[in-house]
Order: structure tokens, then C-alpha cells, then sequence
């Protein structure tokens, strides 16, 4: 995979891949294939995993994202920008002035 791949494109390819078998699995089997690559995730990092195996993992829980939003039925790409693309949800500023996260 090149660099630059951006959101758009990224979700379109997990959908190009694993569509066939997601649609089949369903949203519920697909959120627990996410919460697993998440735990993976913390594993990687609490366990102090080199740099590599880090971004592996990271980029698993985007391409689980990534298709439970195909599954879905979600733009990943329209969805960060309606929610973040303007400003803060909070405080709608560029740099966030919120005590907590919203
Ligand atoms: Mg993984
Ligand atoms: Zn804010």
C-alpha cells in the first residue's frame, strides 16, 4: 500500500476486500472482530511492542472500523467532517478550549 492512501480511499478498499464476507457476518459480528483488534491494540502498547508492530495493529482497528462502517452503511470521510472538519463539537474552535473531550 502507498502513502497518501487518504479516508475515502481507505474504506473503499476494505470495501473492494472483505465487502463479500462483511455483509454476510452482519454488523454485531463485525463490532466483536473491532473490539478484538482493539484489545490487540492495548496488548501492542502495554506491552511495549516495537514501532512496527504498533502501526500494524493500529492500522487493524481502522480497517475493522472501516468495514463495520461499510457494513453500516456509514462514509467514514463525511462523518469526521460534518462532526470535526469545522471546529471542536465543543467549543467549535480549531484548537479545542473544552475542559473534557465531547
Ligand atoms: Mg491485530
Ligand atoms: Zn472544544
Amino acid at each position: 500500500m502507498q502513502g497518501g492512501l487518504d479516508l475515502r480511499d481507505f474504506q473503499g478498499l476494505i470495501e473492494r476486500m472483505y465487502s463479500h464476507k462483511d455483509r454476510q457476518r452482519g454488523p454485531a459480528g463485525t463490532f466483536m472482530w473491532l473490539m478484538e483488534e482493539v484489545g490487540e491494540l492495548a496488548a501492542a502498547i502495554a506491552e511495549g511492542q516495537d514501532r512496527s508492530a504498533k502501526a500494524a495493529e493500529f492500522a487493524d482497528v481502522l480497517a475493522w472500523l472501516a468495514t463495520l462502517a461499510n457494513v453500516e452503511g456509514i462514509d467514514l470521510s463525511d462523518a469526521v467532517h460534518a462532526k470535526y472538519g469545522t471546529g471542536c463539537p465543543g467549543c467549535g474552535l480549531m484548537v479545542c478550549t473544552c475542559s473534557a473531550k465531547p
